[in-house]
């Protein structure tokens, strides 16, 4: 691959038959959108991450029967999978045996077993990695750092304690001597995502990267986003694999992987589309692209529903958060002007952080337009 400076000299990491970092190809991956529990529907959503080409599947669990589920999805994957361990970091050692790499976030370990030291918890994922030949992401988000690290930054500065986190994780598995890992800072904005990632290869430019724009939101708007930060950053040398993350139909979940190769194609032919900053100038809408946890299906309806909605306004600098989980939803949506975050049978929907109810999926759009209307008549 071409890019303006040479790929940082990072160390290899075999996931499965794909191997990421030193002088690999920058792999792409893509995440199952469905319930995990739901076979059926993320088998499929496997089969059209393979047929768009995806070099890797990352599928989350977050109870036993998610655990049970991934193992026959498993039996007929053909790309190397990733778990992602949500809520139940000890379902790591009954799902290991069966995928090739294990993604945790610091932020939610953090949370889990209070009382045993993060170091024991950490040293647990290593081992079970270690024992079933499977590589480990630690993945840090805005929304979901450990508290301990946000106490030791200024409130505005939501870069400094992603960058603590990762920095300390990756101390503990050097120490640990489990170094078969990489690292990914994620954000919604991508001018986040550059600075965290460059702060990062600056500091250990021997970790792997894994790219990507959280909640990106739908196609354009959201390839766009993941774009400008891949630009920037594997220009200068930073990535290891991608991930384009968008809201879409079940149907064409292989539009992520899409996107990623031709994202790859043209940064390796010199077709860059991004000046150096990326200033979103009118309404920005950022939407999670759904996981197993997602509370209800209508969720991707919706958000497409509150592009359409509030099209009229898209000349106002505005951030609407649409996530699709009472689980991450609320720390996602804090910067945003309006969030909004799904619930199996209502939608929450908060002013900054201030919460202003809880409507129905039928209500909530008259209610978000009439908070709209607010936002822009105050700034008029
Ligand atoms: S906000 Fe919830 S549903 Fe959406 S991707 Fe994140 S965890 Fe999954």
């Amino acid at each position: 691959m071409t890019t303006t400076r040479p790929r940082n000299p990072t160390r290899a990491v075999r996931i499965g038959d794909i191997t990421i970092g030193a002088d690999h190809p920058v792999a792409v991956q893509s995440m199952a959108a469905t319930r995990t529990q739901d076979i059926e529907a993320t088998t499929r959503q496997v089969q059209l991450m393979q047929e768009a080409g995806a070099d890797i599947i990352r599928i989350a669990v977050d109870s036993r029967k998610d655990t049970e589920a991934l193992m026959k999805i498993a039996d007929v994957a053909q790309r190397p999978l990733s778990v992602d361990l949500q809520e139940h970091y000890r379902l790591a050692e009954v799902i290991a045996p069966h995928v090739q790499k294990i993604r945790y976030n610091p932020g939610h370990l953090y949370h889990h077993e209070r009382e045993r030291p993060i170091r024991d918890k950490v040293g647990y994922l290593a081992d079970v990695a270690a024992q079933n030949d499977c590589a480990m992401r630690v993945g840090v988000n805005c929304g979901s750092v450990d508290p301990e690290k946000l106490e030791l930054f200024p409130a505005d500065d939501s870069i400094g304690p992603m960058l603590a986190s990762a920095l300390e994780h990756c101390e503990m598995l050097d120490e640990i001597g489990f170094t078969r890992y990489c690292v990914s800072l994620k954000d919604s904005d991508p001018n986040k995502v550059i600075d965290a990632n460059k702060r990062f290869a600056a500091q250990r430019p021997d970790v792997p990267l894994h790219l990507g724009v959280t909640e990106a939101g739908m196609p354009p708007e959201g390839v766009i986003k993941s774009r400008v930060a891949f630009e920037q950053l594997l220009s200068a040398g930073i990535g290891d694999t991608i991930r384009v993350s968008l809201t879409l139909p079940f149907d064409d979940k292989g539009e992520e992987v899409t996107a990623g190769r031709q994202i790859l194609d043209d940064i390796a032919a010199g077709r860059y589309r991004s000046v150096p900053e990326y200033r979103p100038e009118g309404l920005n809408i950022i939407s999670c692209p759904s996981c197993s946890r997602v509370e209800n299906e209508a969720f991707i309806d919706l958000a497409h529903k509150v592009r359409d909605v509030t099209e009229y306004a898209k000349m106002h600098a505005i951030t609407i958060a649409v996530m699709g989980c009472r689980v991450n939803g609320p720390g996602e949506t804090d910067d945003a002007d309006l969030g909004m975050w799904c619930a199996p049978t209502f939608v929450n929907l908060k002013r900054g952080e201030e919460l202003i109810g809880k409507f129905g999926y039928d209500e909530v759009l008259d209610v978000l337009k009439i908070e709209v209307d607010r936002l822009i008549s105050s700034t008029t």
